[in-house]
């Protein structure tokens, strides 16, 4: 009996039809006669950051209903153009959209949950023989509501069918070839790494290493899905992101991360007392705005101030949120800053190393870098600094905890 392969193609991999075709001769040569496939897509290119740019030029304050309606015309492109070229080459292929397989998700528009996935139409097309193209990043309500993922959603998509399918394998297909050490991209010699482990792909992908959506790897690690992220356009293997186990690399730093799709807001000489955290972050919460970062200092006369960062799409009306809040509670004022972003070192090893996030303050204060936030977790340390040093402290970190290359 052959195998059940997903493979999930990204936006860059089909940006063109020429590109089309060639994930369509990919496919087709990765469909052995007695393997079932599936194979999910993104949008075209910069599609859905288009999609975007139109609901913009409309509205500051979309219905996240309506935007659900529109970014997941890109995803229904690409699916039909996939299936065309796969025809072309003599392959019987059928593309169906997340509604149309019965990916269902809870309400939560713009970045909906998945709750269950039937996926009967799948199974039938693929009893035809047909090579099955679904659209990645999208979804339904159980009202019969389109939904979509969050950004980079194809990647959940083509996990979660992984699983609910059992299939043998779930190929991530992408424009770098492999999860590296550092973007490849910002740090010319970044090193591929060969296995890496759900905890820590979380963690980078959390961090800001978009290679792979985060929830995607959440969800694959609950599942227990491995996948092998690998290039669209060479055929090398990847890297396969699985259970830690002893043959991975015992490095305490396994890579280096940056996010600069954040910002830092500040509320200003805020009375220190009982109830303060909970109303200002309660109010945010209450606009379903999410903060990553945050920090209080000691106050010295009975005022503090509060800083934490969250997503920069969501600045503006965090602050909105905050002005009125602010005067509630007899704050100062509120301030905010987008010059920021997030450098953060991940490894497992440094579960059992001391010493590793003085390290990173060493190599930061030598290169003049002030950070401006720090947090901690089990397996990571970020900091915040100005946005024109990120790459300088990437380069930096890397060489710190030597990530780089084997020079010969
Ligand atoms: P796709 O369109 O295939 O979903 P993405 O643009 O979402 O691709 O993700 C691939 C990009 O992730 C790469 O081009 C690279 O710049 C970036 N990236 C960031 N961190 C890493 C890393 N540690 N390893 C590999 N790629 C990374
Ligand atoms: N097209 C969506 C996005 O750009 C989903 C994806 O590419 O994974 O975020
Ligand atoms: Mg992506």
């Amino acid at each position: 009996m052959g195998q059940l392969i997903v493979q999930k193609y990204g936006g860059s991999s089909v940006a063109d039809p020429e590109k089309i075709k060639n994930v369509a001769r990919r496919v087709a040569e990765s469909a052995a006669p007695d393997h079932r496939m599936v194979v999910v897509v993104s949008a075209m290119g910069k599609t859905t950051d288009g999609l975007l740019a139109l609901a913009a030029a409309i509205t500051s304050n979309p219905d996240p209903r309506e935007m659900d309606m529109l970014l997941a015309t890109g995803e229904q492109v690409t699916v039909g153009l996939l299936a065309m070229a796969l025809q072309s080459l003599g392959r019987p292929a059928c593309s169906f959209t997340g509604p149309q397989v019965g990916l269902y998700t809870d309400e939560v528009h713009t970045r909906a949950r998945i709750k269950r996935i039937t996926a009967e139409r799948i199974s039938a097309a693929l009893d035809a023989g047909k090579i099955v193209v679904v659209a990645g990043f999208q979804g339904m309500t159980e009202q019969g509501d389109i939904t979509t993922l969050g950004r980079g959603g194809s990647d959940l998509t083509g996990v979660a069918l992984a699983a609910a399918l059992k299939a043998d394998v779930c190929e991530i297909f992408t424009d770098v070839d492999g999860v590296y050490t550092a973007d490849p991209n910002v740090v010319p010699d970044a090193r591929k790494l060969a296995r890496v482990s759900y905890d820590e792909m979380l963690e980078m992908a959390s961090l800001g290493a978009k290679v792979l959506q985060s929830r995607s790897v959440e969800f694959a690690k609950k599942y227990g899905v491995s996948v092998h992220v690998r290039s669209t356009f060479k055929p090398d293997p990847g890297t396969l992101v699985t259970r830690e186990d002893h043959s991975m690399e015992e490095a305490v730093v396994t890579g280096i991360t940056h996010d600069r799709g954040q910002a830092k807001v500040s509320i200003l000489r805020v009375p220190d007392r009982p109830g303060i955290a909970a109303q200002v972050f309660g109010g945010l919460g209450a606009q379903s705005i999410v903060v990553d970062m945050i920090v209080q200092n000691i106050s010295r006369d009975g005022l503090t101030d509060i800083s934490f960062t969250l997503p920069r799409a969501d600045r503006q009306r965090a602050e909105r949120v905050l002005a009125g809040l602010a005067r509630e509670i007899g704050a100062e004022g509120v301030v905010a800053d987008d010059r920021v972003a997030k450098v953060s070192i991940v490894g497992v090893g440094m579960r059992s190393h001391a010493g590793v996030a003085a390290r990173m303050f060493t190599t930061m204060s030598k290169e003049g870098i002030n950070i401006q936030m720090i947090s901690t977790s089990e397996i990571a340390v970020s900091c915040v600094i100005e946005d024109k040093y990120t790459e300088l402290a990437v380069r930096a970190l890397h060489d710190t905890f030597e990530l780089g290359r084997e020079r010969d």
